[in-house]
């Protein structure tokens, strides 16, 4: 088996514009490795419109957006295993890994991108009470049966979470011809961007649910029904069921981005997104590793997936070719006041070029707030926001310069 000097475990949307960075900063030897059976991860299910509005100004499809860096990594010529499964990561950066044709090899790369997306939380992590009938699936899995296998999951559907899946999956059922009782969501606001509420629900009439859940299952060998309540401070309140005749259930409640492979190679991960800790570049604990896309923290928009996955296979490149500056000073960085993390979580001011971009996301809904951010005790950036949403991941750009003084960073809401 070739070596290969950067390794890119994942060839969605994320490994692919990272590899084609990373090729156009100097790295000759990249490898993409995909399990799948094709590149693309998870845009290949997303038949919608409403991607790389940012990246092309052109409101694509998932896979036409995906084709987009699919043919860019063709025309540079960068090598890509198909139906591979990366079995383990070590932190020395041996990457073991299995397909039908190459059997079980290891590499042992200057670098790895760590680009493996995230998975749906299914039903056994929810906790849900009743029976264990046919017809309950995660959102994700019913998108791909209609979308790429070809079969209907249900007839009458209830879906329990409010997040940008289940919301694409309300309209994708009802234009299939099945009927989408509502949207139940626990919490007080919905999960999912603002415009999917709109386009999603409020267009076809199907009601969302805020404060509710779903607390029985009803049928023992298919769902014949199921019985929501609302909620307070995330228990039931007797007397609030309401029954629901139905045969599908669908489950859209978070995602985990997978990183079963960074945890046991000793990369140290954030309690609160799930996701490898980072510094400015997209570089993890361990020297050489890189992190990008769903598997760094969820994203709604995968524009900017493109963006953060195109920055670390660049940092991966001056990492490779020696070109990092010295590191200097770590800052760490904080956030208070409904700031739930920030990605990435320390920055050295001396690698970070002209501009450092912070991301993050809010706990709750806030009107009138103003973003800000200091460093020490000055305010480096501020920005009003009439509203902001945990749905919505917030992006900030600061100017490096003005983090040579003060020896911590802190994201903040303040009164708008
Ligand atoms: C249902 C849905 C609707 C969406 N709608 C929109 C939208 O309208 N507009 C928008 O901009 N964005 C949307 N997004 C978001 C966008 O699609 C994602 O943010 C983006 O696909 C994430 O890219 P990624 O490369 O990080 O992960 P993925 O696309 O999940 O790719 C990860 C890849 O890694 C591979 N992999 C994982 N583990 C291994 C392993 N051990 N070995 C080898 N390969 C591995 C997987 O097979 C997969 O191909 C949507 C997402 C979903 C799920």
């Amino acid at each position: 088996m070739n070596n290969a000097d950067l390794v890119i475990i994942g060839g969605g949307p994320a490994g692919l514009a990272a590899a084609v960075a990373a090729r156009k900063s100097g790295v000759q030897d990249i490898l993409i490795l995909e399990r799948d059976n094709e590149l693309g991860g998870i845009l290949n299910q997303c038949i919608h419109n409403g991607f790389g509005l940012h990246t092309f100004k052109e409101e694509l499809t998932g896979p036409e957006y995906a084709a987009r860096f699919i043919d860019q990594v063709r025309e540079l010529d960068i090598a890509y295993k198909l139906n591979t499964m990366v079995l383990d990561l070590a932190a020395d950066k041996t990457v073991t890994a299995m397909n039908k044709t190459d059997g079980l090899f290891q590499l042992h790369p200057k670098a790895v991108i760590l680009a493996m997306g995230c998975r749906e939380r299914p039903r056994g992590a929810l906790n849900i009470p009743g029976y264990r009938p046919a017809g309950i699936f995660t959102a994700g899995t019913a998108q791909r049966l209609v979308n790429m296998e070809g079969y209907l999951p249900g007839r009458r559907v209830v879906i329990l979470g409010s997040g940008d899946i289940g919301l694409i999956m309300a309209r994708r059922m009802t234009l299939e011809g099945a009927k989408v009782l509502c949207v139940a969501e626990l919490m007080p606001y919905s999960g999912g961007l603002k415009r999917n509420i709109v386009q999603c629900l409020d267009d076809f009439g199907i009601p969302l649910k805020l404060s509710h859940t779903v607390v029985d299952i009803q049928g023992k060998e298919r769902v014949t029904g199921i019985t929501l309540a609302q909620v307070e401070n995330g228990r039931p309140i007797p007397g609030t069921e309401e029954h629901y005749d139905c045969d599908t259930l669908l489950l859209s409640c978070g995602l985990l981005p997978e990183n079963e492979l960074s945890r046991a190679a000793g990369v140290e991960l954030s309690p609160v997104t799930g996701g490898p800790a980072v510094n400015e570049s997209l570089e993890t604990n361990l020297p050489g590793v890189f992190a990008a896309g769903n598997v760094l923290h969820v994203h709604d928009l995968v524009d900017y997936v493109s963006e953060e996955a195109a920055a670390a296979g660049t940092h991966a490149a001056a990492f490779i070719l020696g070109s990092e500056p010295p590191a200097g000073r770590i800052l760490p960085v904080h956030c208070t006041n409904g700031v739930r993390y920030t990605v990435p979580t320390t920055i050295r001011p001396d690698c970070a070029g002209d501009t450092v971009t912070l991301r993050f996301r809010v706990g709750g809904v806030y009107k009138n707030k103003k973003i800000a951010v200091y460093c020490g005790e000055s305010c480096i950036y501020s920005r009003k926001r009439p509203v902001l949403a945990p749905g919505e991941m917030e992006t900030v750009r600061l100017k490096a310069d003005l983090l040579r003084s003060g020896d911590a960073v802190t994201v903040t809401l303040e009164e708008g």
